[in-house]
């Protein structure tokens, strides 16, 4: 009895939130189904995967392999110039889509859960972002990714080990060459967090960023770690072209 009332009680509140405030797809734009969250079923469904998790050498691995020593490397979906899937990644960085982060990065972690390339990972890493531009945008989309990511995996999530010590401009509008240059230094270890990690005996690091474009980030990220001592593979929502 109670479970009928519960029931029909929570699909009524639904049924009215979708009335009052209709929730749309972030790609397409359909008004969502009670069940349906961020992304309608289609959209979902035709999510362009890479599975790079499932490839040794693939394209991300390829790109990271050329700047730093990486472990293993793969992103969830493909993100061409024309693509609507882009509106995930825009939704994300710069309409405060937290939750859309967060599960995004479950799907990611689920994938990677099934990967060999992926299975002596220890610890989930986001890219931080510098204080300034986490106030400006209320979140860190890298990290919120990390979030979904390390649930997946059941993996500790080390939100302190990297700091960003410079205001760098956004990457977006470089060119790679001067993507390079912005980030490069601009990441430091934390010393304690580096000897607390070790002790624990955590070596392997998984970076999560949002995007893999030049790999000039992930980089920047991986010098400083590389040379504290830890592995590194990393994995990002999707994938630039
Ligand atoms: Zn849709």
């Amino acid at each position: 009895m109670g479970g009928f009332f519960s029931t029909s009680i929570t699909e009524t509140f639904l049924g009215l939130r979708d009335l009052f405030f209709p929730r749309r797809c972030v790609v397409c734009g359909k008004t969502l189904d009670g069940e349906e969250q961020d992304l309608c079923t289609d959209c979902l469904e035709e999510l362009p995967l890479t599975y790079q998790w499932d490839i040794v050498q693939n394209a991300a691995f390829e790109r990271l392999a050329r700047r730093f020593e990486v472990e293993a490397a793969a992103s969830l979906f493909f993100f061409g110039s024309e693509s609507d899937y882009r509106k995930i990644i825009y939704g994300i960085k710069y309409g405060g889509r937290r939750a859309l982060a967060c599960r995004m990065g479950y799907l990611l972690g689920s994938y990677l859960a099934g990967s060999r390339e992926f299975r002596r990972c220890q610890a989930v890493v986001p890219v931080p972002l510098h204080p300034l531009r986490r106030w400006k945008r209320g979140y860190n989309q890298a990290e919120a990714i990390a979030q979904g990511v390390a649930e997946a995996l059941t993996l500790p999530l080390e939100t302190h080990l990297l700091h960003r010590s410079r205001y760098t401009k956004t990457q977006t509008r470089l060119r790679d060459e001067a993507k390079t240059k912005n980030v490069q230094g601009a990441f430091r270890p934390d010393p304690g967090r580096v000897d607390n990690l070790q002790q624990q005996g955590i070596r392997y690091l998984l970076l999560i960023d949002d995007v893999l474009t030049t790999g000039s980030t992930l980089a920047a990220c991986a010098d400083p770690l590389t040379a504290a001592g830890f592995r590194l593979s990393c994995a990002t929502l999707a994938f630039a072209g």
